[in-house]
């Protein structure tokens, strides 16, 4: 709930006396209207605007107009947007195969009741798309963002690396935002992963200066990035660099143990 668990805030206003009330609900995710709308932003904004309705005032006892809106009072650490791809017209439910464009970054900021002006930028981290004509029939295939320039599709047993620009193109069903700031996965990958370091033993005239030693390291480094190769020569300079990441990769996990220390706290 930490991460999806958000709040909705519904507010009623009664345009004869001002009477008003607010009433809020849990949020796990937001389900976006895309008739009439090109944009997720533009989706976003008709689903907080001001709406018009008839409703009975409690306290002028009087049935006439009140203003209505939807926003977001608390916003959850990933948004999850979905969009209203099936529409049911009485008798069949079609679906909505129009290109509904999506941003790599969203400011919440612009639906929240927030009035502390805090920054809430998030950014796409993860899409759902809907293959197929109908609900019971088609096929799911999603797309991850593991680091800012890194996107992978996953369908079924398949992973592909794909390009940006192909993921932006699809009909999205869901997409899912991370608060900035949030780690990527490639962050936690870096974390988590050996330390591997293999040392080559080299002579002078190997590496002559820095540049063709850099070179040769990048040749080697570029076969596989997950395994380190370093030059006997650099051996001290790559004993300080294995040190700063060790120890950023430590403070990082040891705030890692103290966060889930609190949820846990907060559990009992
Ligand atoms: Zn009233």
């Amino acid at each position: 709930m930490d991460a999806f668990g958000g709040r909705l805030v519904s507010k009623l206003r009664c345009c004869n006396c001002g009477h008003s009330s607010v009433t809020r609900e849990p949020l796990i995710d937001i389900s976006l209207e895309i008739e009439g709308v090109d944009s997720v932003p533009a989706a976003l904004e008709s689903f907080t605007k001001i709406e018009k309705i008839e409703f009975s005032c409690e306290r002028c006892k009087t049935h006439g107009p009140f203003e209505k809106q939807l926003l977001i009072d608390h916003a959850p650490t990933v948004v999850v947007l979905h969009l209203k791809r099936f529409k049911n017209n009485g008798l069949v439910v079609q679906k909505v195969e129009k290109n509904v464009l999506f941003p790599l970054e969203l400011d919440m900021l612009l639906y929240t009741n927030d009035i502390n002006n805090e920054e809430m930028k998030y950014d796409l981290y993860a899409v759902i798309v809907h293959y197929g004509p109908s609900t019971s029939s088609g096929h799911y295939y999603s797309f991850i963002r593991c680091a800012p320039n890194e996107w992978y599709k996953f369908n079924d047993e398949k992973v592909d690396y794909v390009q940006e620009d192909l993921v932006l193109a699809e009909h999205a069903y869901i997409m899912l935002y991370a608060k900035r700031g949030t780690p990527w996965f490639s962050d936690y990958i870096e974390i988590h992963r050996p330390f591997v370091n293999l040392v080559i033993p080299t002579t002078s005239n190997d590496v002559s200066d820095e540049t063709s030693l850099k070179l040769a390291l990048n040749k080697i480094e570029n076969n596989d990035s997950h395994v380190k190769v370093y030059c006997e020569d650099q051996l001290q300079n790559v004993e300080i660099k294995q040190d700063e990441e060790l120890t950023d990769a430590l403070d990082r996990n040891s705030h890692g143990s103290s966060v889930n220390g609190k949820k846990r706290k907060l559990q009992d």
